[in-house]
């Protein structure tokens, strides 16, 4: 018979997991493994709350199992490192973002894009190399092997920089690689959420041209002022739409809901490209014409690479960018993600969990 998750590893382990579609998280008692050679072990102090852990506690994409302890922007202090560690010390600010394990001899991980290897290991809800489940950081400690352990300079507040490790690389990433991150290109950022506000700040930093794309009028005067973007277009209003048609260089879509995406690539100039972030958990429709006609691009991007991420955290640390969060003591979660599933966050959650988890251990 299959142990236990509070048995399968020698430390003992505790967080808040979902039990079951209803995406309700409670207290939850498991283990991790012990510090291996190359293992990095950190105390958990603050995890940020990402729209894919309310997809996946919810199980909208269809392939959650329960137990589920989500958590993927997950930082905090090194505790024990194994005897082949040269990334870091006992005590040095440390982060694991979504992915915890790969190949290593593949092509994408030869060349540092351990994300897209064909065996990634996910940092939650996924089978790790020992063929025991993986488990997020809404938990007091965590361990991975250090390629997957990203430094935090010691400028960067902690909570605040927790969503770097996916709101932020998910949008840096795709950035530089669709020669995006350049000065004066026209960039649209589709949903003012966790990513979408991250992405502002990054796409202001390598100085391009940052218009807000939203549903949410309210977000206009916070857009334009608090985050620097140079514009704000409301996407249900036409003659906003059509006035903007043909000006943007690049489109990145961090909607997490089933929507149109007709109106952003009449957006795009020729050539233009539309990067699809969000996961929506049904397919969107492709209208192929006004591709065709502009040689337009529709892509795709997930998060990134551990080298970038760490190249992504040190720019954050050079210019500065952090997230706008919310911080919430751990048994605040469910009303959180009730929140997040209406949009009402300014702009990431994140849990303190170093002052807040023990508390609800009984
Ligand atoms: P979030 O904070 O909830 O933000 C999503 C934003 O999308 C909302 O703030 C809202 O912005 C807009 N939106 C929501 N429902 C909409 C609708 N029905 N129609 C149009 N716009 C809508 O979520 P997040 O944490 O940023 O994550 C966004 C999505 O990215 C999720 O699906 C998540 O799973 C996915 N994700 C993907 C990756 C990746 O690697 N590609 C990484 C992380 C997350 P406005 O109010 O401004 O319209
Ligand atoms: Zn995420
Ligand atoms: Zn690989």
């Amino acid at each position: 018979m299959e142990k236990a998750p509070e048995e399968q590893h020698p430390v003992k382990a505790f967080g808040w997991a979902a039990r079951d579609s209803s995406g309700l998280l409670s207290p939850f008692k498991f283990s991790r493994r012990a510090t291996g050679d190359k293992d990095v072990r950190f105390k958990v102090l603050y995890c940020g709350i990402c729209h894919s852990d309310l997809h996946k506690i919810k199980n909208e994409w269809g392939s959650s199992k329960y137990p589920l302890v989500p958590g993927h922007e997950i930082v905090g202090e090194v505790t024990e490192v194994g005897n082949e560690v040269k990334k870091v010390k006992v005590g040095d600010k440390v982060g694991v973002g979504c992915v915890v394990g790969a190949c290593h001899s593949c092509e994408n991980c030869n060349n540092d894009l351990e994300i897209y290897c064909p065996q990634t290991i996910l940092t939650y809800d996924h089978i790790y190399h020992d063929g025991t489940i993986t488990y997020g950081g809404y938990s007091d400690t965590m361990v991975a092997n250090e390629r997957y352990i990203i430094r935090f300079p010691e400028n960067l507040p902690l909570d605040a920089s927790a969503p770097l490790l996916c709101a932020g690389i998910t949008l840096y990433s795709p950035l530089k690689y669709y020669g995006l991150a350049e000065p004066g290109k026209h960039i649209g950022i589709v949903g003012l959420g966790g990513l979408g506000h991250v992405g502002v700040k990054f796409a202001k930093a390598f100085g391009a041209k940052v218009t807000v794309i939203s549903t949410s009028a309210n977000k206009k005067d916070e857009a334009l002022g608090h985050l620097g973007a140079d514009s704000f277009l409301n996407s249900r209003d036409q003659e906003q739409l059509q006035a903007a048609q043909g000006t943007f260089d690049g489109i990145l879509d961090t909607v997490s809901a089933v929507h149109s995406i007709q109106p952003l690539i009449g957006l795009l100039k020729s050539h233009g490209k539309l990067v699809m972030l969000g996961a929506p958990e049904k397919p969107l429709e492709l209208p192929v014409f006004p591709l065709l006609m502009g040689r337009k691009m529709v892509a795709g991007s997930a998060t990134g690479g551990l080298k970038e991420t760490q190249e992504m955290i040190d720019f954050a640390a050079k210019h500065n960018i952090t997230a706008d969060i919310e911080l919430i003591p751990i048994d605040y979660l469910n009303k959180a993600m009730e929140r997040l599933a209406k949009g009402d966050v300014r702009y990431r959650f994140v849990i303190d969990i170093g002052n807040s988890l023990a508390s609800t251990n009984h």
